[in-house]
């Protein structure tokens, strides 16, 4: 076992399979040779590992799910186009045979309007909770429909972090996973399968290539979920993707890759099907991104506080929301799940109305008005407006996202110029 810099930079890749490159080879190739018939029918039915058509699987891609398993401590992972592929894929690979999934209403947005008014046409529905950490609240929802719960580590953009442990051993009770999106902190600063979350899902676009480059998501199994238990019969019934019908030979994904069955399905069936495979160039700025993780996390979490300090001291602004605040009410389970701090998104109440708001958004100079986070750039948007508008009024209410809320994502400038930039742009907002 190496720690986690090391892994960072070498797990997944071994350069002597690769020519001897140091660097991680980009595999521009959409199939490959399978020399041998043999070859080729081990690599039809599963039997054997290796790449035949880039839609399956890519070497580039390969490293990348290896490296992203290994830091987050799952034993498999699988790669995709975005984030949004990455929530899809696995929410609907639990409830594939139709169900509810639990979830509370302070998810990304494309998170929300997916389980409130998209995944209800292909049979899976929502159960949102007000408050995923009211365990008898979400206990209370789960009833014999419920396939998942699902959850963000660190919500956006209020930063509320989730009581992983206490909502594992709750969905466990009930024989259904705990479904973990852990963009936020990234596998730095937070890994949820050590707190016993099932499966986790990135939108590696953010801290993780951490360059505002390239989109991309994963998806990561730890593969301590029982899919047998009866409630999940996608992985026990034969499917003849995972068998050989020709040597009469029927297997169901269980049968066929035992504690893998989840992500070889996601894999198999859901990737193989959409399509939503991660191009090579886009795995490649991934893996860059990773070499630096620890730094760009460390510095950038540094200038968060520094941020969240300083709004706390000025003129216009109501409330700062940033649960790495010593005097957070979440500061028990941030000491707890966060020792090296909860992330470098924060959001914060302006005093005023729609048009002062517009004036800050417009008259930052060293923060960019960008609906994205975990860039190397400082980043500001209005998310009533923009990130959260498919989410209900009603569910924005509730979390906070009121039009006055500002949300930043803070990169690696010099924190003064930061601290300088949003002091100008918050006094030019006010002036007559
Ligand atoms: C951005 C984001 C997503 C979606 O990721 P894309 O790569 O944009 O598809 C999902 N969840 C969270 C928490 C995000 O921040």
């Amino acid at each position: 076992m190496t720690g986690f810099n090391t892994q960072r930079i070498h797990a997944g890749y071994d350069p002597r399979q690769h020519a001897n490159a140091a660097n991680v080879p980009i595999y521009a190739s959409a199939a490959f040779d399978m020399v041998t018939e043999r070859q080729a029918d081990g690599l039809a039915s599963g039997e054997i590992d290796g790449f035949s058509y880039s839609r399956c699987g890519n070497p580039t891609i390969d490293v990348l799910e290896k490296r992203l398993a290994q830091l987050e401590g799952g034993i498999g992972a699988v790669a995709v186009a975005t984030g949004m592929a990455a929530v899809s894929f696995a929410l609907l690979a639990a409830a594939e045979m139709g169900g509810n999934i639990i979830a509370p209403t302070n998810l990304y947005g494309a998170s929300v309007d997916a389980l409130e008014s998209f995944f209800p046409h292909f049979g899976v529905h929502s159960n949102f909770v007000k408050n995923i950490n009211d365990l008898t609240e979400v206990e209370d929802a789960i009833n014999d429909e419920t396939k998942a719960i699902f959850a963000e580590s660190v919500a956006n953009p209020s930063t509320e972090v989730t009581d992983i442990e206490a909502l594992a051993q709750v969905a466990h009770r009930h024989g259904i996973p705990l479904i973990v999106d852990n963009t936020f902190p990234t596998p730095y600063l937070f890994r949820p399968i050590e707190h016993g979350a099932d499966i986790v899902v990135h939108s590696t676009t953010k801290g993780i290539s951490g360059h505002g480059d390239a989109l991309g998501g994963v998806v990561i199994d730890s593969g301590n979920f029982d899919w047998t238990n009866g409630k999940f019969p996608q992985f026990t019934e034969k499917d003849i993707v995972v068998s050989d019908e020709r040597k009469g030979v029927w297997r169901s994904f269980s049968e066929a890759y035992g504690r893998e069955a989840f992500v070889r399905r996601v894999r198999i069936k859901y990737v193989r099907t959409f399509g939503a495979v991660q191009s090579p160039f886009n795995a490649y700025l991934q893996l860059l991104g990773l070499d630096t993780l620890s730094e760009r996390e460390d510095k950038a979490v540094s200038n968060a506080v520094k941020v969240a300090h300083h709004l706390e001291s000025l003129p216009h602004v109501k409330q700062v929301y940033y649960s790495g605040l010593p005097d957070s009410d979440q500061h028990e389970l941030v000491a707890k799940y966060f020792p090296k701090g909860v992330g470098t998104v924060l959001s914060f109440l302006l005093d005023g109305d729609e048009s002062n708001i517009r004036k800050v958004v417009e008259g930052v100079k060293v923060f960019t008005y960008i609906p994205n986070v975990g860039d190397v750039r400082s980043m500001i948007v209005n998310p009533a407006r923009v990130t959260h508008r498919e989410v209900p009024a009603a569910y924005r209410e509730a979390n906070g996202v009121s039009d006055n809320l500002l949300r930043l994502s803070i990169g690696l400038e010099d924190a003064e110029d930061l601290i300088a930039d949003l002091d100008q742009a918050i006094a030019g907002a006010f002036e007559e």
